[in-house]
């Protein structure tokens, strides 16, 4: 969809909203992708051993159990697992990638620069971080110096992930950051490509978004830049929270938006 395509996006019903296709198995090349599997091995030369499926009751059972997690080798250097943040409730889940120092001191999601921006950008929709929408990250515990963190601490900790995603069952599923992307949707896929398209997963709406960090350190809003496409992404987003909300009877509450040039 270009972006043309996009922008008329807001003149049809959002249920009309078109769904893209994630790249088949046989999208590249066999050679290509057993190169791929031997750079990652090499790259990650620990023993990506995931856990067996976990299920939980509930969340708090699932935050108790990750606070005591020692499975993977982040465990030694956190401060505080970091779970969640916002309503568990909530038709909306953003995904993050891992903790950065200040989510590690505080133990939650996305309250640094970039969750500040996070929070900017969902309030000029009207969408409340701690009210209408789940946060979490990929990975519970900080990687040191915030390096991505490694395929073995996010095959080791993605049991987590999906517990959370079944017990708060959102029906919107926002991935920032390339971590996530790839745990949800499976291939590495470029994020200039995939962002402010609908995917279809798990029977959930699933969009990639940039990650605020990335917004941070581009801070133009002209047509076409990454801030100016968040902007149109995020009135997506709204969109069709709106249509979920009305077709479940239900009613947004409304506070002041803010406006696109307040992040
Ligand atoms: S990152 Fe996840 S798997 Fe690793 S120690 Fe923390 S909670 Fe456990």
């Amino acid at each position: 969809m270009n972006e043309k395509e996009q922008m008329s996006i807001f003149d049809i019903a959002p249920s009309e909203i078109p769904l893209a296709e994630l790249p088949t198995a046989t999208s590249r090349p066999r050679k290509d992708k057993q190169k791929d599997k031997q750079k990652d091995k090499q790259k990650d030369k620990q023993v990506a051993a995931p856990l067996p499926t976990l299920q939980f009751d509930n969340l708090d059972a699932l935050r108790e159990a990750a606070c005591n997690c020692q499975k993977c080798p982040l465990a030694p250097t956190r401060t505080n697992v970091v779970v969640e943040r916002g309503d568990r409730q909530a038709k909306i889940l953003i995904i993050g990638e891992a903790p950065g120092e200040q989510e590690d001191l505080t133990g939650l999601p996305f309250v640094g620069k970039s969750g500040q921006l996070l929070d900017k950008i969902l309030a000029s929709v009207d969408i409340d971080s701690n009210r209408d929408v789940y946060i979490c990250n990929t990975v519970k515990c900080r990687p040191p110096n915030n390096r991505p963190p490694t395929e073995t601490e996010t095959n080791t900790c993605k049991p987590y992930l999906l517990e959370q995603i079944r017990l708060i069952n959102p029906q919107i599923i926002l991935l920032t950051g390339a971590t996530s992307l790839k745990s949800i949707l499976g291939e590495k896929l470029g994020i200039t490509k995939v962002r402010g398209k609908w995917y279809e997963w798990e029977g959930r709406l699933v969009m990639p978004i940039f990650h605020p960090s990335y917004l941070l350190r581009n801070q133009s809003r002209e047509e076409g830049s990454p801030k100016w496409l968040t902007w149109q992404d995020i009135k997506t987003v709204k969109a069709k929270y709106l249509e979920i909300l009305q077709n479940a009877g239900e009613q947004h509450n409304q506070t002041n938006a803010l406006d696109d040039e307040d992040f």
